[in-house]
């Protein structure tokens, strides 16, 4: 089991990440506080096939989000919700007990308040954040999922080929399912051939 405690937590997380800023400071703390609030002691042991997180944002604190909790998008225990939201949800299949944590933009301001004497503000966020409470960094609430647990997890199952480019699109997992299948008609497309991907394939 791995130390659970705040500074050997954001020194691993600054090492995977590949910097110190004030996002791995407040990704660490949230996690700490989701886990806690959820009642995970250890999830990266003992805990982890009760565990899902899940992320609205890429960013720093995001990779101090995985490193925490030991959840990532290729266990599939962690989910991209892509609403840029400095926010994340923990949730524990086994109690379905599930708290969603945001943080606070007004701890920007107050994080300057606390050091008035750092002059780089993310320098003053960095060391204000080490030290502020729960409560002036995150709110915190109760939610329940809008997924069936025993689906939110587990091997996705099936596989349909897009009528469009013949790309295989797996549909299984009940979150992706709406925005990887779509039925047209009679056709079955893909994401990207039925509303417009990232990409658009050159012509040679
Ligand atoms: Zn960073
Ligand atoms: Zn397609």
């Amino acid at each position: 089991m791995g130390k659970m405690d705040f500074e050997s937590l954001f020194k691993e997380s600054a090492k995977i990440h590949g910097h110190l800023c004030p996002g791995q400071v407040l990704g660490v703390r949230m996690s700490m506080l989701g886990l806690k609030k959820i009642g995970i002691k250890d999830p990266r042991g003992d805990d982890k096939k009760n565990l899902i997180v899940f992320v609205e944002i890429d960013r720093c604190a995001t990779d101090a989000v995985q490193s925490v909790t030991g959840c990532s998008l290729g266990k599939r225990t962690l989910k991209f919700m892509d609403y840029g939201k400095m926010a994340a949800t923990f949730v524990n299949l086994k109690t379905s007990r599930a708290v969603r944590i945001v943080a606070r933009e007004d701890s920007r301001d107050k994080a300057k308040e606390y050091f008035p004497e750092i002059a780089d503000k993310y320098e003053a966020q960095l060391e204000a954040y080490k030290i502020m409470t729960d409560k002036e960094l995150f709110d915190v609430m109760e939610v329940s999922i809008n997924i069936k647990k025993e689906n939110l997890s587990g091997k996705p199952s099936g596989r349909v080929k897009c009528d469009k480019c013949n790309e295989y699109v797996q549909v299984a997992d009940p979150i992706l399912r709406e925005r990887r299948g779509v039925k047209k008609g009679e056709k079955i497309l893909c994401r990207p051939c039925a509303s417009g991907g990232y990409y658009n394939v050159k012509k040679l």
